[in-house]
C-alpha cells in the first residue's frame, strides 16, 4: 500500500489511547454518517505497544483520592468489562491495603465509590483487617494495617494481548496502523497544524491526536508549547515557572514462582493486591532494615508474565528533562530498569505480607523489567486540545487503565464536550483548579 500524503485524523502512538481513540473514533463517525475507520491513520515510530503500553503491569483499579478520577476509572473498567475475552481482562477484583495515616482518605474513597455504584467493601481497624485478611489468605501477615479498601471491580488485563484485540478492534473498523513511521515536525497553517512530518514523508491531516506515553515531551517541544508553566496553588499564590514534564523510572519485576502459588485459600485466582505501611522493612535475606520509611508494593499472580509480578513506589529521574533518554525504551534501557537492590526490597515486601514468599528470592526473574513514564506537574493527566486541531493527551502515565479515555476523547472530536475529562484540561494550572493529593507514597494515587 502506498504511503498515505492525507488523512482527516491523524494519531501520533499506537500505545493504549492512540488505538482506543482510533477503535472509537471509527464507531463514532459511522454512527454520525460522518465517515469512518478508513478516514483515520495511526502512526508509530516502531510498532503495536511499543512504548508503555507494551510494558504496563496491567493494573485496573478505581481506588484514587481525587473524585475525577473516580469517576473517569469507573467509565474505562465498563470498557474492560465490554470484552474481557479481546482484551485479556482479568475482574479478579483490587485491594488497597493502608495504614492509619491513609484511613480517612481511603474511608473518603469508599463513600464515593457507594455514591458512583462502584461496588466495594471497606474494613477498619488492625484486627479486622487481620481476620479479612487472613480469611483470604491463610498466611497474610503484613503489620500496621488499619484498612483495607477491597474493589470488587477491576484486576487487571495482559498488555500485549489486550493491545492486539483494541488494534483488531480499530482495524475492523477500517483504521490503518502504520508501523516504523516516526513523526518529527508540525507544519503549522496559522493557528492549526495542516500536517505531520515523518520520516517517510509528509502526510496532510484535518486534525492531530497525540498519544505519544513517555514521549509526549518530544511532541509538546515539537508543536512550540511551553517548556514550564504557572500554578495557582490552593492558597492563591502562583508558583511561576514549574517544568511542565518529569520523568519517573518504574519498577516492576517478577518473581518467578508459579502463579498459582497465590491462590486464595478457597482455591481462587485473589485480587490484585495494593499494600501501603509504615511498618518497618526488613530483609528476607539476612534480617537488615531496608526502609523505615512508609513504602508500598503491588502484585498479582500472572500467567503471561510467568509468575507473582508486580512492582513498588516509582523514583523521580532527576537528570534535566531535556537530556533524559527515553529512547530505547524498557526492558531495552541501559539506564531505567530495575536491579538487585530492586528485587531484594520487593521480595522482602512480598514475605513481609505473606509467609509463602520468604525464602523464595532466588526465583526472582533476573530480566530487565521496568520504565520511564513522563508526569506532569501536579502528577494528574493532561487531556486537551492545542494549536486549534491537536488533541493532546498525555496520561501523566495513569493509563494503562483507561483504556475509556480514548471513547470521551472521540466524542470531543465529534464536537461534545465530556464532562468527565473537563477537570484534566491544561488550563487548571493558571486557574489553581488542582486535584486534591492523597497521603499514599505513590504519585499516581
Ligand atoms: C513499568 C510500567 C508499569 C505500568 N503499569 C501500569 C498499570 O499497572 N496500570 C496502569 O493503569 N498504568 C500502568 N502504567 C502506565 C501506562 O502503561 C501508561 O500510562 C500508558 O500505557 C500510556 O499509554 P500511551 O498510549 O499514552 O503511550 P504508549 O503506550 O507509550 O504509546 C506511545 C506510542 O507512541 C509512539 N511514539 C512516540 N513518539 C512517536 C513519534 N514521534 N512518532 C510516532 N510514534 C511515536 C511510541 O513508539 C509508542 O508506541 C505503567 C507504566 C510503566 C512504565
Amino acid at each position: 500500500m502506498a504511503f498515505p500524503t492525507h488523512t482527516k485524523y491523524l494519531i501520533i502512538g499506537a500505545g493504549i489511547h492512540g488505538v482506543s481513540t482510533a477503535w472509537h473514533l471509527a464507531k463514532e463517525l459511522k454512527a454520525r454518517g460522518k465517515g469512518d475507520g478508513r478516514d483515520i491513520l495511526v502512526i508509530d515510530k516502531t510498532g503495536i505497544a511499543a512504548g508503555a503500553s507494551g510494558v504496563a503491569c496491567g493494573v485496573v483499579r478505581n481506588n484514587y483520592y481525587q473524585p475525577a478520577m473516580r469517576e473517569l476509572m469507573a467509565e474505562c473498567v465498563a470498557v474492560w468489562e465490554s470484552d474481557p475475552k479481546a482484551f485479556s481482562y482479568h475482574p479478579v477484583g483490587y485491594m488497597q491495603i493502608s495504614p492509619e495515616v491513609m484511613h480517612a482518605g481511603c474511608a473518603e474513597i469508599y463513600e464515593q465509590q457507594k455514591a458512583i455504584g462502584y461496588t466495594s467493601s471497606f474494613i477498619e481497624g488492625e484486627a479486622d483487617c487481620m481476620k479479612y485478611m487472613k480469611g483470604i489468605f491463610s498466611d497474610w501477615r503484613a503489620k500496621g494495617i488499619t484498612n483495607v479498601l477491597h474493589e470488587k471491580k477491576g484486576g487487571y488485563s495482559n498488555q500485549t494481548r489486550a493491545m492486539y484485540g483494541l488494534a483488531g478492534k480499530a482495524e475492523a473498523e477500517g483504521v490503518r496502523i502504520l508501523t516504523g513511521v516516526k513523526a518529527t515536525g508540525f507544519k503549522a497553517d496559522g493557528k492549526g497544524i495542516s500536517a505531520v512530518e515523518t520520516d517517510r514523508g509528509t502526510i496532510q491531516c484535518d486534525q492531530v491526536i497525540v498519544g505519544a506515553g513517555p514521549w509526549v515531551r518530544h511532541i509538546w517541544d515539537m508543536l512550540d508549547l511551553p517548556k514550564t508553566v504557572d500554578i495557582k496553588g490552593r492558597d492563591g499564590t502562583m508558583h511561576r515557572n514549574i517544568p511542565m514534564w518529569t520523568y519517573w523510572c518504574l519498577e516492576e519485576g517478577t518473581l518467578g514462582v508459579d502463579p498459582d502459588l497465590q491462590k486464595t485459600n478457597e482455591g481462587k485466582m485473589p485480587p490484585v493486591i495494593h499494600v501501603d505501611t509504615d511498618a518497618p522493612l526488613h530483609s528476607d535475606v539476612d534480617g537488615s532494615l531496608i526502609t523505615d520509611k512508609m513504602w508500598g508494593i503491588y502484585y498479582k499472580p500472572d500467567f503471561h508474565f510467568g509468575g507473582v509480578q508486580g512492582g513498588a513506589m516509582p523514583y523521580k529521574v532527576e537528570t534535566p528533562v531535556d537530556k533524559v533518554a527515553v529512547d530505547p525504551y524498557g526492558p531495552d534501557s541501559p539506564d531505567f530498569i530495575v536491579g538487585d537492590d530492586f528485587a531484594h526490597m520487593w521480595c522482602s515486601a512480598l514475605a513481609f505480607c505473606q509467609e509463602r514468599f520468604s525464602g523464595q528470592i532466588a526465583k526472582w526473574k533476573k530480566e530487565p523489567s521496568g520504565g520511564l513514564g513522563c508526569f506532569t506537574p501536579d502528577n494528574f493527566p493532561v487531556f486537551d486540545r492545542f494549536r486549534d486541531n491537536v488533541y493532546i493527551i498525555a496520561d501523566s502515565n495513569h493509563g494503562w487503565k483507561m483504556i475509556g479515555v480514548g471513547k470521551l476523547v472521540a466524542k470531543e472530536l465529534m464536537g461534545e464536550t465530556s464532562r468527565i475529562l473537563e477537570p484534566f484540561r491544561f488550563s487548571r494550572y493558571a486557574e489553581g483548579k488542582l486535584h486534591p493529593t492523597s497521603s499514599s507514597p505513590f504519585p499516581w494515587s
